[in-house]
């Protein structure tokens, strides 16, 4: 294993940070603006959404990154900014962390689909590899492929975050299928680890999805079918819109109760996705601290 994973997890789970978008929307990010952009018009409350992560527990933050690769920016008018963007993004973070939390920078999906026509591999690849080199520059301890639908645009994005040799996890969404365990493109978990276990992902895992009790049997399904760490973090439920406000219905106290199941299921790397703020972290560290009291 990575030494920087190794020192992170040899004492047992790691707790990661929650959600940024939500986040900053709750600090004044219009549901129309680019979120990404805000690194570089809105670098403090970037820096705070890192920095309440950090307060609250979290050893591992990302960065608000997870847009910020060519064919997104593009559609803003940013495609220029690419390594500005991302190279910002590590900063904030880093500056967040002081130290006390390592960065795992974020790549996301491009939002074009290689099934429709949309894209190639190979387009697909070249976006990747230019936001992983943008991110690479400002040395962030390793980066995060996530909430990813399609296995193929994933594997494009691992194989270009490889090229930096950080270690790289990539983290899937299973969202689908009658019991909300497969991808969108039918993958099941045990399919996810064969091939990104053979495809050389140091961390391999599940997020946003459709609340954390359904990813407990998710992540049991991946930890039987890889030794690699297991990094899961779910969103606060499937939202709803209430007088035309995006509500999500799981709160902090009830996501924490399932925390103690992801560990027994073998999640090694534990936060949240969509929804979930520092307050759901606060709730998983003590669930966590009154697990490590037990042992
Ligand atoms: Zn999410």
């Amino acid at each position: 294993m990575n030494a920087l994973l190794y020192d992170l997890l040899h004492s047992g789970p790691v707790l990661t940070d929650g959600a940024w978008g939500t986040e900053l929307q709750a600090h004044g990010l219009a549901s129309d603006d680019f979120p990404d952009a805000w690194n570089l018009t809105h670098p403090d409350q970037v820096t705070a959404v890192a920095r309440a992560y950090v307060e609250a527990g979290s050893r591992v933050i990302l960065t608000n990154t997870f847009g910020a690769n060519r064919l997104r920016l593009a559609g803003h008018g940013l495609a220029e900014q690419v390594a500005e963007i991302n190279r910002r993004g590590v900063e904030l973070s880093r500056a967040a962390a002081q130290g006390r939390a390592a960065v795992f920078a974020s790549i996301g999906p491009t939002g074009k689909m290689i099934l429709s026509g949309d894209t190639t591999p190979d387009e697909l690849r070249a976006a990747f590899e230019e936001q992983a080199l943008a991110l690479a520059a400002a040395k962030p301890d390793a980066i995060v492929v996530e909430t990813m639908s399609d296995l193929e645009e994933a594997k494009a994005a691992l194989a270009a975050a490889q090229t930096t040799r950080l270690p790289v996890v990539v983290c899937m969404v299973f969202d689908s299928g009658k019991d909300k365990d497969r991808t969108m493109m039918g993958a099941t978990p045990e399919q996810v680890c064969q091939e990104l276990n053979t495809a050389g992902a140091d961390v391999i895992g599940a997020n946003c999805g459709v609340g954390i009790e359904a990813y407990v049997p998710v992540c049991r399904r991946l930890r039987a079918s890889t030794d690699r760490p297991i990094w899961i973090k779910p969103n606060a439920g499937l939202p709803s819109v209430e007088g035309g406000k995006v509500v999500y219905r799981t709160t902090a106290a009830e996501f924490a109760a399932h925390v103690p199941a992801l560990v027994e299921a073998g999640a090694n790397f534990i936060g949240g996705c969509c929804g979930t703020n520092p307050e759901f972290i606060r709730a998983a560290q003590r669930t966590l601290q009154s697990l490590r009291g037990q042992t």
